[in-house]
């Protein structure tokens, strides 16, 4: 379980992007953050992982104050978490393959990630993880062939090679047309049913948003101002 008590979140350009958060979110569960650019989406979902301290409360993972690790005991912990982005963040010029495998060895430096002899178990693995987002024939294609969707399941098999039990997704979607936007959310969709991993995804298309997700929590001006079931938003509306 996710849980923020009393979050806060100034940045040191004294922007105040998160205040007062208190929030549960349970294992198993997929969430959309849905909110306006600028609301503290982003924020938000990164504090889970520590790529932003928080600057007030406490962010409680599985009974563990993660706010409070330090050092290595970050790196532990990201380690069950998987992270997507907007922008991919995949290396274009190696094969889809290699993409994935680098998840393996996330100490590395990056040159050794990419030269890097992987085993059988690891291949198979990623392989296997190419396969549940459908796009197993493209393993040894250079990613820069793949289009925006294709390559956004690749980020996401990458994720799930990683075995996490929480995938946050930071406007996973932003950069894709809607057909293609909508085959995504179908792999999320099928991820969060088949494995119960905890997925947190940050949208602002509140049309897809609201077809996908089985809870939605709307952020204004760094507060939550709704949390509720899909059914809740959509009733008399
Ligand atoms: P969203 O994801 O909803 O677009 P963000 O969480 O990115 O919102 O941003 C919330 C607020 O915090 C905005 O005012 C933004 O400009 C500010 N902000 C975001 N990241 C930083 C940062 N690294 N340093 C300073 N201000 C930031
Ligand atoms: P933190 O306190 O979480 O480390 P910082 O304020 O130090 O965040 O900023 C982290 C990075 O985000 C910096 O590289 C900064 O240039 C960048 N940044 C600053 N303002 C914004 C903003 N409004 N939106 C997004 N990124 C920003």
């Amino acid at each position: 379980m996710i849980e923020f008590i009393n979050v806060g979140k100034t940045y040191s350009n004294n922007v105040k992007a998160l205040q007062n958060i208190n929030l549960q979110i349970d294992k198993g569960e997929f969430v959309a953050i849905i909110g306006l650019s600028g609301a503290g989406k982003s924020t938000l979902i990164r504090c889970i992982n520590q790529m932003h301290d928080i600057t007030e409360g406490s962010l409680v993972v599985d009974d563990v104050e993660v706010n409070s690790l330090r050092g290595k005991e970050i790196r532990k912990f990201r380690q069950r978490i998987g992270m997507i982005f907007q922008s991919f963040n995949l290396v274009s010029r190696i094969s889809v393959l290699k993409n994935v495998l680098v998840s393996f060895v996330p100490e590395l430096p990056f040159w050794r990630k990419i030269t890097g002899i992987f085993t059988k178990d690891q291949k198979i693995k990623a392989l296997t993880a190419l396969d549940k987002v459908g796009i197993l024939d493209k393993a040894y294609v250079r990613v820069d062939q793949l289009s925006g969707g294709q390559q956004q399941r690749v980020a996401l098999a990458r994720t799930l090679a990683q075995n996490p039990d929480i995938i946050l997704a930071d406007e996973p979607i932003a950069s894709l047309d809607p057909i293609t936007a909508r085959q995504v959310m179908d792999d999320f969709a099928r991820i969060n049913q088949e494995t119960n991993m905890t997925i947190i995804i940050n949208i602002h298309h509140v049309e897809i948003a609201l077809e996908y997700a089985e809870r939605i929590i709307g952020v204004r001006e760094g507060q939550i101002v709704f949390d509720g079931k899909v059914e809740e938003v959509t009733k008399d509306v």
